[in-house]
């Protein structure tokens, strides 16, 4: 396995949210991070059908436009019942005309458990994959999962996305009745994360 010595470390994400988890790891590390929001560089359409094929896209347009080390992200919900669906496309079932709708994403996984006539518990996984670009081409990829259950209705004001309706296995909350804190230990990104401890010299 590769390691990743001090020095600067672009994110390929927009999203200031995972960035700002991505700069708070690496600080300890005496890594400086940077974005490919920061940089102002383009979202490349993700158009793979797996989330390490996703993560491999933004890694590669952010390293080619910018010759540095590039950690990417991409992750999602698979849910046992739906055959693993939305996965990739978690963010694609909350789009509307007028930007993103968990609740209408959230909704519209529920109904499709229910006219499958799914069982319960509807277990359910969330997934992060953490891909690390270098700019010769080399790769280490780390995957998290957090496994769970879905339950209805939305409970909790907390977190993002999904939260509201997944309950992590050996609790009775869900993601979004949880501190941020209480999520962040055992979250899939969580998981990916420590995976990746491994390869900061
Ligand atoms: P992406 O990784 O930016 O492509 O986004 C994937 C989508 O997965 C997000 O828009 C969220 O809907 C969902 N997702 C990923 N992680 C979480 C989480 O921790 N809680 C709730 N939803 C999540």
């Amino acid at each position: 396995m590769r390691r990743l010595t001090a020095g600067k470390l672009l994110v390929a994400t927009h999203n200031a949210g995972k960035l700002d988890e991505i700069r708070a790891m690496m600080a300890p590390h005496g890594i400086d991070v940077t974005s490919a929001g920061e940089l102002g560089l383009p979202e490349p359409l993700e158009t793979e059908d797996t989330f390490i094929g996703n993560a491999r896209i933004k890694a590669r347009a952010a390293m080619q436009a910018t010759g540095l080390v590039v950690l990417a992200d991409d992750s999602g919900i698979t849910v046992d019942g739906l055959d693993g669906a939305p996965g990739v496309y978690t963010a694609d079932w909350a789009e509307t005309p007028d930007g993103r709708d968990f609740m209408q994403a959230m909704t519209r996984t529920w109904a499709a458990l229910d006219a499958r006539g799914a069982p319960e518990p509807r277990r359910a996984q969330f997934r992060a994959t953490l891909l690390l670009m270098w700019p010769d081409g080399h790769e280490e990829i780390f995957e998290g999962i957090a496994p769970g259950r879905l339950v209805w209705p939305p409970r909790g004001q907390h977190g993002h996305g999904y939260d509201p309706i997944f309950v992590p296995e050996g609790h009775d909350r869900t993601f979004a009745e949880m501190t941020p804190d209480e999520k962040n230990a055992i979250s899939h990104r969580a998981d990916a994360f420590r995976k990746l401890e491994a390869v900061l010299a």
